[in-house]
Order: C-alpha cells, then sequence, then structure tokens
C-alpha cells in the first residue's frame, strides 16, 4: 500500500534533516524522511566520542554556528598545544612546530558532531523511516513515486539530499535529462575515499609527553592526526586519517602499522589504547559509488543545474555537494538545506 505524504525527503544526513527542520519551523509538518542506513546522520558518525565522519567546523561557518547555537549545543577550539610533528619526507627527521595560539581555531561540537544530529532528529523522529532504500523515483502521474525496499511512497515533491554520484545510480522514469545525469556523474563525493582511525586512551599520554598529537605527513601511516578528547575532558583519543595506501591491508596489519608509528613518535603508552576504530568511506554502500578515485583537492561544487526542479517541477536535488558556497563541508549541508526548504515552500 502507497504512503501519501506532501513532502519526501530522501536521506536522513545533515541537509536532510536541515529541511525538515525549516519546514517544521514553517509550520509545515507533512512530510516524511526516507533513509537507508539503519541509523541518521549519514557523513556524520560518532562512536565512543569519535568523529568517524565529520569533526571539524570554521569560525566563518556562519549557518552551522547559528543552528548550532539555537540548538542550544556548545562548540570548543581543537586542542593544539604543545609540540606538533611534521613528516614530509621519509628520509628526513621529524620537524617539530607549535601551533600560534592566537589564530583562530577549528572548532568542534561539544558531544562530537553528532550531537547536532540528534538535536534536529529528535524534533520528527515519527517522520524519520530507516531502512529504506530508495531504489526508483517516477514523476510520471500527478504525484510522484517512490519505490524503495520498504514499500511504495507516494508525494508532491521529493527532495534528493545523496552525494550526486549516488543519486544517478537511482532509476528515474521518465529518465532524467542527460546533462543533469552526466552533472551528477562528475560530482565528487566530498570525502567518499577517506579511511578514518580513531583510537582511544584511558590518560592524553600525548599531553603529558609535550605533544598536541597533530602529526602531518603524507609519507606515514596516518596522514594526519590529532588530539580527539572530549568537551569535558573526561575521553581521551586520537583521530585521523589513514593513509588510502594501506587501504588494501588487512585491519590488523593496518593497525599495527598506525600505533607502531604512534608509538615511535608520541611514546610507548600509545600501544596502551583502550579502544580502535576504523571506517572506510569508500566501502559504504550509501556514501560512495564503486568508481573511486582519490581526490585531495577541494573540487568545485554548487553546480547551477542542480537549481531548479526536475520532473514535471517535483524533483529537487540537494545535499552538500549541491552548495553554492562551501560544499563538501557541514556548512554546505546546512546551506543546501535551507535553500531546499526555501525552494519547496515557495513552491508550493
Ligand atoms: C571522513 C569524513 C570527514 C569529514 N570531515 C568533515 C569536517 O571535518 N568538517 C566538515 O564540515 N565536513 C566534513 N565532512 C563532510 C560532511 O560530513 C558532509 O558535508 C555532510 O555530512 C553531508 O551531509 P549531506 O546530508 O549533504 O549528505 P550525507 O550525510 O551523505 O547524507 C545523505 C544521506 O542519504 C542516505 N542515502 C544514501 N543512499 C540512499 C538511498 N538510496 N535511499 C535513501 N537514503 C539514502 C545516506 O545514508 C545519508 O544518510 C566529512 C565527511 C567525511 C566522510
Amino acid at each position: 500500500m502507497k504512503q501519501h505524504s506532501k513532502y519526501c525527503i530522501i536521506g536522513a544526513g545533515l541537509s536532510g534533516l536541515t529541511t525538515a527542520y525549516k519546514l517544521l519551523q514553517n509550520g509545515e509538518n507533512d512530510f516524511i524522511i526516507l533513509e537507508a542506513r539503519d541509523t541518521v546522520g549519514g557523513r556524520i558518525s560518532t562512536k565512543n566520542n569519535i568523529d568517524l565522519g565529520a569533526a571539524w567546523l570554521q569560525n566563518y561557518h556562519s549557518n552551522l554556528l547559528d543552528l548550532i547555537n539555537e540548538l542550544e549545543l556548545k562548540t570548543y577550539n581543537q586542542y593544539t598545544a604543545g609540540k606538533s610533528i611534521l613528516m614530509y619526507n621519509t628520509m628526513a627527521p621529524a620537524h617539530y612546530f607549535e601551533t600560534d595560539p592566537n589564530a583562530p581555531s577549528a572548532l568542534r561540537i561539544a558531544g562530537g558532531s553528532l550531537a547536532l544530529i540528534e538535536a534536529l532528529s529528535k524534533k520528527f523522529s515519527d517522520k524519520i523511516i530507516l531502512n529504506t532504500k530508495v531504489k526508483g523515483i517516477s514523476t510520471v502521474n500527478q504525484n510522484a513515486t517512490i519505490l524503495s525496499n520498504n514499500g511504495i511512497y507516494s508525494c508532491e515533491k521529493i527532495i534528493i539530499t545523496l552525494p550526486p554520484k549516488l543519486a544517478s545510480t537511482i532509476i528515474y522514469d521518465p529518465e532524467l535529462p542527460e546533462h543533469l545525469q552526466r552533472a551528477m556523474d562528475n560530482t565528487h563525493t566530498w570525502m567518499s575515499n577517506a579511511i578514518k582511525v580513531g583510537i582511544n586512551y584511558k590518560t592524553p599520554f600525548w599531553k603529558a609527553n609535550g605533544f598536541s598529537g597533530t602529526m602531518v605527513g603524507q609519507v606515514v601511516p596516518v596522514v594526519e592526526i590529532y588530539d580527539h578528547s572530549n568537551y569535558n575532558e573526561s575521553s581521551f583519543a586520537l583521530m585521523g586519517f589513514v593513509n588510502e595506501s594501506l587501504r588494501a591491508l588487512k585491519t590488523n596489519n593496518r593497525k599495527e602499522q598506525i600505533i607502531a608509528y604512534l608509538e615511535k613518535y608520541l611514546g610507548p603508552e600509545a600501544r596502551n589504547y583502550s579502544d580502535y576504530f576504523e571506517k572506510d568511506w569508500s566501502k559504504d554502500e550509501f556514501t560512495s559509488v564503486k568508481s573511486l578515485n582519490s581526490y585531495y583537492l577541494t573540487p568545485k561544487y554548487g553546480n547551477s543545474v542542480f537549481d531548479t526542479f526536475y520532473g514535471s517541477k517535483s524533483l529537487l536535488f540537494s545535499g552538500t555537494e549541491t552548495s553554492p558556497q562551501h560544499g563538501g563541508y557541514m556548512e554546505g549541508a546546512v546551506i543546501s538545506g535551507f535553500i531546499a526548504a526555501e525552494k519547496i515552500l515557495q513552491n508550493a
């Protein structure tokens, strides 16, 4: 049996949840959110106080900061005091540097980035349908129809917040215009190639040894790693990006290389970790598609093809990669979420 609602948001990541939040604020509650995963958040995922997806925001991410304040959440500075380490060459010894304490700091969200997702989604948790992978969308009839592994849904307007490359794998009837399909296929999914690692410790031994926990280098097992202790300073961790050359290794072999590296530069206590987590986003079918290419530079996002409705004015593409500003980042997800809500309310 078909379930009908006025609006249907596909994807319960930051963008889709921001759209839902704005709809509610504007007195519109006839919507549902379909989410393929068994959790909300998408590329925001916090486990054991470790942000395995998005972790930082900047003080110029004003839409995100306003939203965080509105939801009465707190931010705090990324810890950088002490010696940081730079390894730029396999032949050269490690270089040590200290961060200017007066330079603007990257910010983290107290409680982890997932705190933002939880604060948003609890306002309309009854409207989120998990474990629902959208496979097809038909805009042939007056109401659009969504086919999923969990039933059929009909609605007047659909907001698709999947990364465009992934949205392109949904089957559309009628087919999308070729220029749109091409733009979607060519939009790199931000961070879809990243492998994150988070390691919990009972004490922040690196601080005691005079280190900030920041270590950077292209020739080492973890290309960037940082202190990842929580806001209350009751949980201590290091978190970073694994060198992609270790992707093909078995977990234990990768883990051994990472721990040995930390041990060598931060101290023998690195071996006494209490928990170890990894997440390879390239292997997550709800973020990545198979044709994966490494991408280190910020690609140009916010293609103007995403500005208009498709499918007889019932389909709108949103999500961070469609944002005209700060595409790829949480700020871009929030901006795209606001824009989508505004557009569908104006075109109601
Ligand atoms: C490792 C990593 C590190 C990052 N670091 C930062 C950072 O420090 N700072 C920052 O600002 N940003 C960072 N980002 C980017 C940030 O996470 C994203 O900008 C933001 O979370 C994107 O939100 P979104 O809603 O646009 O997309 P997503 O979070 O990808 O949401 C899309 C949703 O659609 C769902 N979905 C997928 N397919 C289907 C389907 N067929 N049917 C139904 N649902 C589906 C997904 O499960 C997901 O929940 C990072 C991302 C990663 C992966």
